[in-house]
C-alpha cells in the first residue's frame, strides 16, 4: 500500500507533519456592503451580493455571531466585503476572538496599535494602467505608502491578461517596499474588453509566474503546482468547476456525489443571516472561475488523491504550505 511515509524522505515528512496538524476551518464574512471603490469586475457588486442583505449595524450582534461561529469550529475568519476597513469595530470584534485575515484595497491603513498582528491582504489589479482603467485609480500608489515594511501584509496581485511580460516590475515594486506577494488571475466578471483570458495567454502566464517564484523566492508566496492548477483548471486529470469546487457554502451544496470540500464552510452576508453560494461571485459561471483561494483549497481538500507518487504528494504539501503561510499558520 502507498502511504505518506513511503513516498517522502525525512525532510519532506517533517514538512508534511507540520501542516497535517493544522486542521484549518475557515469561513468568509462580508463585513459591509459598502466600498470606497467600484472596480470594474468586482465580483461582489457585479453579482448584486451587496444587495442580498441589509447590513447589521449593532456591534453586539456581531460579537454574539462571532462567538457562535467560534463554537461552530471556525478557526480562521476571512473578512471581505465591500471594504472591511470602513467598519473597524466589526473587524476588531473578529480579531479579538479568532485568527483573522482582512482583505482590503489598502486605501485605508489598518491601525497597527489596534490590530498589531492581524493578517492583511491588499488587492492589486495589474499595473498602474490596469488599476486606473479597472478601479479608477492607481491604488498601489496609496496602499504601498500605508503598508510599507508591514510584516503582516501581503499583496494579492490579480494578474490580468495585459500583464504578460510585465509582472517582474510589479513584483520588484512590492519587494522594494518590503512586503510579500501572492498571485492569482482575474476572472473578468463584467466582461471588460481585453481582460478575458485566452488559452495561449494562460500558458504564457503560468511560466511567467514560475519565473517570478524562482527569481524572487523571498517575496513571492506561491508554488509551481498552484500555477499549473490555476492556469489550466486541471488537477490530476480532473477539471475545476461546480462539480469539484471545494468552496461552496455548506447549505447550498446539493451536489451528488459530494466532492471533497471545505468542512462547514459558509460565506456569510453582512446581515449575519443570509449566506452566499460560494467564496466568490453568486452569479459567476463556474467554467470561467479563476478564483485563487478556491483553486488552492481544491488541491488541499484532495490530499488522498495526491498520495500517489512522491511528486504528487510534494506538490500537495507545497500548496498547503503556501496557504498556511498566507494566513500565517506557519511563518513565511
Ligand atoms: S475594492 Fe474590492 S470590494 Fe471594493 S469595488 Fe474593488 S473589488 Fe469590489
Ligand atoms: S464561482 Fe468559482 S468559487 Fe464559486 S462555486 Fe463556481 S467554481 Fe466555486
Amino acid at each position: 500500500m502507498i502511504t505518506v511515509s513511503s513516498l517522502l524522505d525525512n525532510e519532506w515528512y517533517e514538512r508534511y507533519r507540520k501542516i497535517s496538524k493544522l486542521n484549518i476551518r475557515s469561513s468568509i464574512y462580508d463585513v459591509t456592503n459598502r466600498c470606497n471603490l467600484r472596480c470594474r469586475g468586482c465580483f461582489f457588486f457585479s453579482s448584486g451580493e451587496h444587495k442580498a442583505a441589509k447590513e447589521e449595524m449593532d456591534i453586539l450582534k456581531w460579537e454574539r455571531f462571532i462567538e457562535k461561529e467560534k463554537d461552530r469550529g471556525v478557526n480562521l475568519a476571512i473578512l471581505i466585503g465591500g471594504e472591511p476597513t470602513l467598519c473597524l469595530d466589526r473587524v476588531e470584534a473578529f480579531y479579538k476572538r479568532l485568527p483573522t485575515f482582512c482583505a482590503t484595497n489598502g486605501l485605508i491603513k489598518v491601525p497597527r496599535d489596534r490590530f498589531p498582528d492581524m493578517m492583511v491582504g491588499i488587492s492589486l489589479w495589474g499595473d498602474e494602467q490596469d488599476e486606473k482603467l479597472l478601479r479608477g485609480k492607481d491604488c498601489f500608489a496609496i496602499s504601498s505608502k500605508n503598508y510599507e515594511g508591514d510584516e503582516y501584509t501581503y499583496y494579492l496581485y490579480t494578474i490580468t491578461p495585459r500583464q504578460i511580460g510585465k509582472t517582474e516590475r510589479i513584483i520588484k515594486k512590492i519587494r522594494d517596499i518590503g512586503v510579500k506577494v501572492h498571485m492569482q488571475l482575474l476572472s473578468n466578471d463584467e466582461s471588460v474588453d481585453g481582460f478575458s483570458w485566452r488559452n495561449e495567454e494562460l500558458t504564457d502566464i503560468r511560466f511567467e509566474m514560475d519565473e517570478m517564484l524562482d527569481h524572487y523566492p523571498d517575496t513571492v508566496i506561491s508554488s509551481r503546482y498552484y500555477h499549473k492548477v490555476i492556469t489550466s483548471g486541471n488537477m490530476l486529470d480532473r477539471d475545476f468547476g461546480w462539480l469539484e469546487c471545494p468552496s461552496v457554502t455548506e447549505t447550498f451544496d446539493n451536489r451528488n456525489p459530494k466532492p471533497k470540500r471545505l468542512i462547514h464552510f459558509i460565506r456569510w452576508a453582512s446581515d449575519l443571516k443570509t449566506m452566499h453560494r460560494c467564496c466568490t461571485s453568486e452569479t459567476r459561471d463556474c467554467t470561467t472561475c479563476k478564483d485563487g483561494a478556491a483553486h488552492m483549497s481544491w488541491v488541499m481538500v484532495n490530499k488522498k488523491a495526491h498520495i500517489r507518487t512522491a511528486e504528487d504528494l510534494k506538490n500537495w504539501i507545497e500548496v498547503y504550505e503556501m496557504f498556511a503561510k498566507l494566513y500565517r499558520f506557519i511563518p513565511w
